[in-house]
């Protein structure tokens, strides 16, 4: 892997836009961002040969001091982080910012990479002639410096007067987003007090995650600049509604998308169908991918719109899986939003496992289950046995256990990367399991904080 540098002349251009500083980050399985800046000189050093980077990154936990060493991330050893350069943006301030991946030092990818693990989903999902197009959705808390609760005297669920009272944050993140290339498709305020929500224009799942990435440093700098900080914990206050990091996907092949299929009934196209298959047969498996931390269970519980409940309906926002049809309300035609991913998760490890989940239903032509047209919760317990839906469970310990034994998602995601988040999730449960909810949730508030 060698990247093509940066002719002077493209050092000098992002001078001249005012640029003096270059940063590359990685999100490591326990979902915490880590970064390194240089000067404006050293940017093609950093894309090549990359910068040291520990093999322990891939395991510090997210209580500010715990490394959860394995066999492969020991104190022995040094990697290099490499931006890519064909994702570079100007994020403002004088600050350039670009995804990285880990490499070893003679430059073969490390295996446990959360964006090289992407990468390749990506390319075997292009080699059966799939594109992938994955669009993010980002809810987070808007807290103080010291990330306590602000006041909401002027808070109503989804109303204009959070947004008017903090419009300035608002339009900041707008327009440092646009400037950045990031496009913003809303923004709007959420149902519980000061929580917000930006939804991000679909792209192929590598370029998604990155401007994912990107949005997350925006809000965090934009709320710094308006004496606020952004909550990213799935939890950020207990007995409150969570949030969540819903991931959109939609699968085109060279006979036209697998979602938006009007002849078949349900939407769906039998390829489609199979894909939808695929992620919910293994949901229990990947719980641990996509909303494994300590603080994920409480928000994972009915009622919350989390999903909690393995099932898939049309618009159902109680369904693990909600199947947004084709039509002329949705310019994106018809897509799967997955419900149950949220912020503490790798988000480049969520969209693989969740692709290779969808690639693996469709290439053994996996069985759709009945659609559930109900909240789950109505059903009786017969009705749901029937129709296969179980409940997600709450207990972090079920959810590592049921990862670090699955076959698929370690064949999907690789030895290493699963090892590695279970090391992580194993530490947060042999450390903190005892606290209650309210300690939980405070204690972890500002951990996945940029
Ligand atoms: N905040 C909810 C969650 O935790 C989602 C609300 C919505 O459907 O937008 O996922
Ligand atoms: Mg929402």
């Amino acid at each position: 892997m060698t990247a093509t540098p940066l002719a002077a002349a493209a050092i000098a251009q992002l001078e001249a836009e005012g640029v003096d500083t270059v940063m590359g980050t990685v999100v490591n399985p326990a979902g915490i961002t880590l970064a390194k800046m240089v000067p404006i000189r050293r940017t093609n050093t950093f894309a090549d040969p990359g910068l040291g980077a520990s093999p322990v990154w891939h395991v510090l936990a997210i209580d500010q001091n715990g490394i959860a060493f394995t066999e492969d991330a020991g104190v022995v050893g040094d990697q290099r982080v490499r931006i890519d350069l064909s994702a570079l943006r100007i994020i403002g301030d004088g600050l350039a910012w670009a995804p990285a991946v880990f490499v070893e030092q003679d430059g073969t990818p490390v295996p446990a990479c959360s964006r090289g693990t992407l990468c390749r989903i990506e390319a075997a999902l292009a080699a059966a002639d799939i594109e992938a197009v994955v669009g993010h959705e980002v809810e987070f808390m808007l807290v103080d410096a010291d990330g306590a609760r602000l006041p909401s005297t002027l808070w109503a669920p989804y109303g204009l007067a959070g947004l008017l009272e903090h419009e300035a944050f608002v339009r900041d993140v707008i327009s440092t987003a646009t400037a950045a290339g990031v496009a913003i498709e809303q923004f709007h305020p959420e149902y519980g007090a000061n929580q917000f929500e930006i939804s991000l224009a679909p792209l192929a799942p590598v370029a998604a995650a990155d401007q994912l990435v990107a949005t997350r440093i925006i809000i965090g700098r934009a709320a710094r600049r308006h004496g606020m900080r952004v909550s990213l914990s799935p939890a950020p206050f207990a007995g409150n509604v969570g949030s969540g990091a819903h991931q959109h996907l939609s699968l085109i092949t060279p006979e036209g998308p697998l979602f938006s299929d009007e002849t078949g009934g349900c939407g769906m196209t039998a390829a489609g169908r199979s894909a939808v298959a695929g992620i919910l047969r293994r949901l229990p498996e990947a719980q641990g991918i996509l909303c494994g931390s300590i603080v994920s269970g409480l928000r994972m519980r009915p009622g919350n719109w989390a999903g909690a409940y393995v099932c898939w309906g049309t618009e159902n926002r109680e369904a693990a899986v909600r199947f947004i049809k084709a039509g002329p309300g949705g310019p994106h035609g018809g897509n799967v939003e997955v419900k149950v991913v949220d912020p503490s998760a790798n988000p480049y490890f969520a969209s693989a496992a969740l692709l290779g989940l969808a690639l693996d239903g469709i290439s053994d032509q996996a069985a759709l289950p009945p659609e559930t047209t109900v909240d789950p919760a109505m059903l009786s317990d017969a009705d749901r046995a029937r129709a296969g839906t179980v409940l997600l469970p709450q207990a972090q310990a079920e959810a590592i256990a049921a990862l670090d034994n699955s076959k698929v998602l370690r064949e999907i995601l690789g030895d290493p990367a699963v090892d590695m988040v279970v090391a992580v999730r194993r530490m947060e449960q042999d450390r903190y399991a005892n606290l209650g909810p309210e300690q939980l949730a405070d204690k972890f508030r500002m951990a996945w904080s940029l």
